[in-house]
C-alpha cells in the first residue's frame, strides 16, 4: 500500500477532490465520478488516491470550514497521507438521524472545552493512524443552536476506543469502525470549527460530498458484481446446463445491469449541478442517486450472493461484504426513510391544486 500510495501521488493522481491541493490536478465532481466508480471496484483501491472515506469528506470539511492554524495541525496531514480521521457524530443512546437529538455534552471551562459521552459506529476511528476525531457535540447551556464541531486528537486522556464494530459479521478494514468514550476530554478553544452553535452547517459541508462519493464509488462495486455473477454463472453447471443459461439468472444480470445504468445516471446528473450549483439548491439530486444506488446495489448484491450459492455468503468472496455495507449503506449518510421524506417534503410544496380539475376528476 505504501508504495501504490508514493506512486500514486507522484502522479498526480491524490485527493483529487480536496482544494487547494498541491499533490493532484483538479478534478470537478463529474470528472471525479468516473474516477471513484474505478476507485469503487475494489474496497481498498480508494486509499491507493487517498480518496478513502471518512479521510475525503474530512479534508474537504477542513478545507472550507477550517482556519489556516487548523488546516496545518490537520488539513496538511491529512493531505499528505501520514494520519487517518473520524467523523463522530452517532450516539447510541439517541436516534442519530436526527442529529438534533446529538447529546455528547461540552461544557464550556477556562481552558477550553470539556467533552463527555459516548460515540459508536465511526468509521476509522479504529484505524491504527487515525490521530483526529472531528466530534459534533451539544454546548451545555447554550439553547436550540448549541451544537459545537470540535476537532480532538484521537490520543487524547480521556478518549477511549471501546471496541471495533462490524456491521452483519462484515468488518471494515479501510476504516475500522468502532464504538468510543469521552470521560472528561479537554481540548482548547482553538478546537472548535466555526462558531458556537455551527456544528451542522460545519458537519453539512462533508455530509454532502461523503453521500454523492459512496455513491460514485458504489457505482463500480455494482459493476463489480455484476462481473462476478456473469462469470461464475458461466462457469458452473446444474440440471444440465451451465447456470447463466437459466432465465432466471439471465433476468437478475440484465435488471442489475439496468438498476446501475439508472443509478450512474443519477449520481452523474447530481454532481453535474453540484459543479454549477450550491449543495444547499443540489441536495434533492444528491437524495436521489443516494437512495438509488444504496437500494440498487443492495439489489444487485443480494442476487450475486444467490447466484454464487454458499460461496456468495463465504469470506473466500467480495459478496458478502458488499452485501453487508450495500444494506448498510441504506441507513448511513442518511437513511432511506429520512431522504425519502424530504423529497416528499418537496414534492407537496410542488402541487398543482388544479391537477384533478384538468384531468375532469373535480
Ligand atoms: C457501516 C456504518 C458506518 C457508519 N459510519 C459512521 C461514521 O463514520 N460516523 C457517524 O457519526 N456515524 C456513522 N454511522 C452511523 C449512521 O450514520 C447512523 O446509523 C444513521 O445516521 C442512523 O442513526 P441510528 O442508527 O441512530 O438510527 P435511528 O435514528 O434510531 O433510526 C432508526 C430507523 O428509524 C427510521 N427513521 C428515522 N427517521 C425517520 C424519518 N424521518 N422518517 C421515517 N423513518 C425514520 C429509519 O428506518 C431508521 O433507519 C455508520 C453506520 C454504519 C452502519
Amino acid at each position: 500500500m505504501a508504495s501504490l500510495r508514493r506512486e500514486a501521488r507522484d502522479a498526480g493522481l491524490w485527493a483529487h477532490p480536496v482544494l487547494p491541493n498541491p499533490y493532484s490536478e483538479k478534478l470537478n465532481n463529474l470528472e471525479f465520478s468516473a474516477c471513484a466508480e474505478i476507485m469503487g471496484r475494489l474496497p481498498w483501491a480508494p486509499a491507493v488516491f487517498n480518496c478513502q472515506p471518512p479521510d475525503l469528506p474530512n479534508m474537504i470539511m477542513l478545507s472550507e470550514a477550517a482556519n489556516s492554524k487548523q488546516k496545518e495541525e490537520w488539513l496538511n496531514p491529512l493531505l499528505t497521507g501520514d494520519i487517518r480521521s473520524a467523523f463522530a457524530m452517532t450516539e447510541p443512546d439517541v436516534a442519530s438521524s436526527d442529529a438534533r437529538n446529538i447529546s455528547l455534552r461540552i461544557i464550556k471551562v477556562d481552558q477550553g472545552y470539556l467533552l463527555n459521552g459516548r460515540k459508536w459506529y465511526i468509521s476509522g476511528a479504529g484505524h491504527q493512524d487515525c490521530e483526529l476525531l472531528i466530534v459534533i457535540g451539544a454546548l451545555e447551556g447554550a439553547g436550540s443552536r448549541r451544537h459545537c464541531c470540535l476537532l480532538v486528537p484521537a490520543k487524547a486522556d480521556g478518549v477511549t476506543v471501546v471496541r471495533k464494530q462490524g456491521f452483519m459479521g462484515w468488518e471494515d478494514h479501510c476504516a475500522p469502525i468502532a464504538e468510543l468514550t469521552f470521560e472528561n476530554v479537554l481540548v482548547n478553544k482553538s478546537a472548535l470549527v466555526g462558531a458556537e452553535g455551527e456544528g451542522f452547517s460545519v458537519a453539512q459541508c462533508r455530509l454532502g460530498p461523503a453521500r454523492i462519493q459512496h455513491a460514485m464509488r458504489a457505482i463500480g462495486l455494482g459493476e463489480t458484481l455484476i462481473e462476478l455473477m456473469v462469470a461464475r454463472s458461466a462457469g458452473r453447471a446444474a440440471f444440465g446446463r451451465q447456470i447463466s443459461e437459466f432465465d432466471t439468472v439471465q433476468g437478475w444480470i440484465a435488471q442489475s445491469r439496468v438498476k446501475l445504468e439508472q443509478s450512474r445516471l443519477l449520481v452523474q446528473k447530481a454532481a453535474w449541478k453540484l459543479d454549477r450549483e450550491d449543495h444547499s439548491s443540489v441536495w434533492k439530486d444528491v437524495s436521489y442517486a443516494k437512495i438509488a444506488v444504496a437500494q440498487s446495489v443492495h439489489w444487485i448484491a443480494d442476487h450475486a450472493l444467490q447466484c454464487f450459492g454458499a460461496a456468495g455468503g463465504s469470506e473466500d468472496w467480495p459478496i458478502h461484504g458488499a452485501l453487508a455495507w450495500a444494506r448498510a449503506f441504506r441507513v448511513f449518510d442518511g437513511p432511506d426513510e429520512v431522504h425519502l421524506r424530504q423529497i416528499y417534503k418537496a414534492e407537496s410544496k410542488s402541487e398543482n391544486p388544479d391537477v384533478l380539475f384538468e384531468y375532469g376528476l373535480a
